[in-house]
């Protein structure tokens, strides 16, 4: 299909469509720079701003429910647990949260060795918008772990936008993306439209490599991890102003570790609620007899690097679980920059490491 053009007006239509379609949630970019994951409402379309970046929160609440009710006991066999709306939209989302979407695809959709029904019907009923970055945020290096700044075909939207002049380009992703598109005026782009496109891309692109140059290293990630084999220096250096208060994977679009327990519900029932856990928590690997094979907080640090760059790239086809998003760099409690531990996993000595805590990486330069 090619790409068409969408106008602000037609902007309007198409969220309206979506409202009525089914439940509607957005990443709403009228929140003074810092776009805010919300629910829509009938009356906030005429004033809905559509964001320059990726949302504060990510929307993994949206396909994980944080606490979700998963049995009831005992005998529930002929009753359904609640599982989710049929048909929700999620509108201007970054391509950082798409990955991170797929991220849980991966895991409890695509591996026959763990579907989650739950996770199945809830993504059945999904239709997603997605939304180019038109600026970074200095934590963002969606660059250094196989990401960019806006979808390609095949990402898995419905639809993406991009923002162009006084509209949208538009590329539509799927059939059902096509239908909801019928009667919003769109219509197929000029050449210059798509020219705008590439030129705000090439230029995003630009900004995320200057500000992450100081991050970058010869190999990937994923192989300095890989590699590691002893508790390397850098996850001690780094690693040490972590109070474990467990925000890195909470705020994560690629963090899915769950923990299941029972609770009573009175009248002799119980319903077995499946919540998000964090591995940054001592709990978290605590086992019977009060072992932890991960008690100091280096280990489980280092748990968490090797979970994104080690475990998860070698399971599922070379991806990492992390889409660089920058939101556990903004929300450390331990002022703690995720590039800086990797990128120092190329050094041994603790003077030739970047500082801890991390300093903050400068904003771009206003028009640059
Ligand atoms: S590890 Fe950090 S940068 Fe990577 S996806 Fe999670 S929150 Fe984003
Ligand atoms: S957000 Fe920072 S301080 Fe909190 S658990 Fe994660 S690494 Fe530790």
């Amino acid at each position: 299909m090619p790409f068409l053009y969408l106008s602000k007006d037609g902007l309007k239509e198409l969220l309206s469509k979506l409202y009525d379609w089914g439940e509607l949630f957005w990443v709403d970019g009228s929140f003074e720079g810092k776009p805010r994951l919300a629910r829509a409402t009938k009356e906030a379309i005429a004033k809905y701003e559509v964001p320059a970046l990726r949302g504060v929160e990510p929307v993994k609440s949206l396909v994980i429910p944080p606490k979700q009710k998963v049995a009831e006991y005992p005998g529930n066999l002929d009753k359904d647990i609640e599982i989710a709306p049929k048909k929700r939209a999620i509108f201007g989302i970054a391509q950082c949260d798409l990955a991170g979407i797929t991220i849980f695809d991966r895991v409890f959709k695509d591996d026959p060795e763990f579907v989650d029904p739950f996770y199945v019907e809830r993504r059945k009923g999904l239709f997603i918008v997605t939304i180019d970055c038109a600026k970074a945020y200095p934590s963002c290096f969606c660059n250094l772990v196989k990401g960019k700044p806006f979808c390609d075909p095949g990402d898995g939207y419905d639809l993406n936008l991009t923002p162009v002049e006084d509209g949208f380009l538009v590329d539509v992703g799927t059939p059902a993306g096509e239908e909801l598109l019928k009667g919003t005026g769109a219509s197929q782009a000029t050449d210059s439209i798509i020219a705008g496109r590439d030129k705000l891309r090439a230029k995003v692109t630009a900004q995320l490599e200057k500000q992450n140059a100081q991050f970058a290293t010869e190999k990937t990630y994923i192989e300095l991890v890989s590699e590691v084999r002893e508790e390397p220096a850098s996850y001690r250096h780094h690693g040490s102003t972590c109070v474990e208060c467990g925000a890195c994977t909470n705020v994560c679009p690629g963090c899915f570790c769950f923990g299941i327990y029972d609770n009573d519900a009175g009248d002799g029932r119980y319903e077995r609620l499946m919540t998000w856990d964090s591995c940054q928590l001592a709990g978290f690997s605590r086992m019977a007899g009060m072992l932890n094979p991960r008690l100091r907080i280096a280990q489980r640090f280092m748990h968490r690097y090797n979970h994104k760059f080690f475990h998860y790239p070698w399971r599922y086809e070379g991806w990492p679980s992390c889409t660089g998003c920058g939101r556990c760099v903004d929300n450390c409690m331990g002022s703690i920059d995720m590039r800086a531990t990797l990128r120092d996993l190329t050094v041994e000595s603790v003077e030739d490491m970047l500082p801890s805590p991390s300093p903050k990486v400068a904003e771009p330069e206003a028009g640059k």
